[in-house]
């Protein structure tokens, strides 16, 4: 693989049909190394006319992989997530570059995890079927058929992982996909598309194309396209989600949040502030379910906050690429001052800064969108930091007494992402995660996302379900076939 670290990564063009070709909008945009501003390379935009070949493409590509038996198309993505774990550490080191994130996680989570996916649904894809039902004579049976081409719309955190998310549970069912990464992480989808066709993938089965809103729009809007599964913000997934309506797609959501952890006075303390750290902290910040509400007992607070404070100022920032690095680079410019205000606006808001609060000092990482991981403490739940998705590494500190209270304050938001509960007592955290309002929980963990564990949200997080079996329902119909064995009785 060309490396961009070297400056030789060419421009990057639209796959279609089993190769590259170049983009008929003539348009390109640049993408950015978040840790130091330089350019990687340019990328081609799919315009109105290329989004077309793209669906005139998965239709051919459709047409001949509906038609394998569920044990070919397994064949097929078993081999595509043997070479994904063959290329873990040069796709670790693209998604580095592109993202910002540290190599130590790129390296064991990003790739791993998208391979697992296509692992487990190259697993399911034979054995997925449809029912028999005798009815005493007639009977009926169901097919279970793939929905057609679906469109994949990712976020830029998790680029290779999001691509695999989606596509692979597509293709197991038989499906097409044409997936547009987010444009300020456009690179690794191309990376998987060549995965998949050498693979055996049929052209025209898994299309990439690179752009903006716009080129996410055109594909929404397409009569062509059967589904669309798009990983972003709340807002986006209102827009998606009208457009969509046009043509009454399938629509699956995986949106922002602003979830809960809660800390009762009997947690391992060590644990929690662990938990804590991971559900603030993993990839600076920028995941969708971190826990960034962080509600501590009272009688644990104080001790919780010290050893916190202790810990997060030993994580190590810097170059992303060097494997002691801990946080990385924001994934933008835009993004780090978005950020920034916000951690501005908690200090207005009359939060008390516990431990950093801003951009390094370090000049070495001047041209890079660094941010020092930051907790408040003193923090009310009616604060903007408290309330809004910040989507850096800003941890808001909130104290409570009972657990009655904490789940009503746990649950007085919009979102429904994920929540997690720390304690000792298990009879309280089933009864707990029972009451709160969100799509994933974990009891004395954090951020564990195991393929075959369903993933999604409820409430304005999301709609639908990734990973595990439940997504099959996601990218499949029943037909419903009765079939008479006695002839038809005329009642005129
Ligand atoms: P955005 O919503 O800005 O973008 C997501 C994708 O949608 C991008 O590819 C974007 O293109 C595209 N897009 C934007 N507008 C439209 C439109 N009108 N029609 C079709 N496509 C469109 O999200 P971010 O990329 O900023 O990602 C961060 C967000 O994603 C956070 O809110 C985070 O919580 C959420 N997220 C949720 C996850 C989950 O599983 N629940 C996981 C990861 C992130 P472009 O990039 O060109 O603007």
């Amino acid at each position: 693989m060309t490396s961009p670290a070297k400056g030789n990564l060419p421009e990057q063009k639209l796959y279609i049909h089993g190769r590259y070709q170049d983009a008929l909008s003539g348009r390109s945009f640049e993408t950015v190394n978040p840790a130091t501003g330089e350019v990687i390379c340019s990328v081609q935009v799919a315009g109105a006319e290329d989004v077309e070949a793209a669906v005139a493409s998965a239709r051919e590509g459709f047409a001949r992989w509906s038609r394998m038996s569920g044990t070919e198309r397994g064949r097929v993505l078993n081999k595509a997530q043997r070479i994904l774990r063959e290329r873990n550490r040069d796709l670790a080191i693209l998604e580095v570059l592109d993202t910002g994130k540290p190599i130590q996680e790129a390296e064991v989570v990003d790739v791993i995890s998208g391979a697992d996916c296509v692992e487990y649904y190259a697993g399911l894809a034979a054995s997925l079927h449809g029912e028999h039902m005798d009815l005493g004579g007639d009977f009926f049976y169901t097919r279970r058929e793939p929905l057609g081409i679906c469109a994949g719309i990712g976020a830029w955190n998790y680029p290779i992982q999001i691509a695999c998310w989606k596509s692979a549970p597509a293709l197991a069912c038989g499906n097409a996909m044409i997936f547009k990464p987010a444009e300020l992480t456009p690179l690794t989808a191309l990376k998987l598309a060549e995965i998949y066709t050498e693979a055996g993938l049929p052209d025209g089965c898994f299309n990439v194309v690179q752009g903006f809103a716009e080129t996410g729009q055109a594909l929404t809007r397409h009569p062509g396209i059967a589904k669309v599964s798009l990983t972003g913000e709340v807002g986006t997934g209102k827009k998606v989600m009208a457009d969509a309506a046009q043509s009454l797609k399938h629509v699956t959501l995986e949106l922002g949040g602003k979830s809960p952890l809660i800390v009762f006075d009997d947690a391992d303390i060590e644990h929690a502030v662990n938990g804590a750290l991971l559900a603030n902290f993993y990839t600076q910040g920028e995941v969708c379910s971190n826990g960034t509400r962080v509600f501590v007992q009272e009688g644990l607070h104080d001790a919780f906050l010290a050893r916190l404070v202790e810990k997060t100022k030993g994580l190590k920032l810097g170059d992303p690429l060097d494997p002691k690095t801990q946080i990385g680079a924001l994934i933008s410019r835009e993004h780090c001052e978005k950020v920034l205000g916000y951690i501005d606006l908690g200090r207005k808001e009359g939060a008390e800064v516990a431990v950093g609060g801003g951009r390094p000092e370090n000049a070495a990482l001047a041209r890079g969108n660094f941010v020092l991981p930051t907790v408040f403490a003193g923090c009310h739940d009616d604060m903007a930091i408290v309330r809004e998705e910040i989507f850096g590494p800003v941890l808001s500190l909130l104290s409570f007494k009972e657990e009655e209270e904490v789940i009503a304050r746990a649950n007085a938001t919009p979102f429904g992402l994920s929540a997690g509960v720390f304690t000792r007592d298990l009879a309280r955290a089933h009864r707990v995660v029972a009451r709160l309002e969100a799509g994933t929980c974990w009891i004395n963990t954090y951020n564990v996302t195991p393929i075959e564990m369903p993933f999604g949200g409820v409430k304005q997080s999301g709609i639908g379900r990734e990973n595990g079996r439940i997504a099959i329902e996601h990218y499949t119909q029943l037909k419903s076939v009765y079939v008479a064995l006695n002839g038809v009785d005329s009642p005129y």
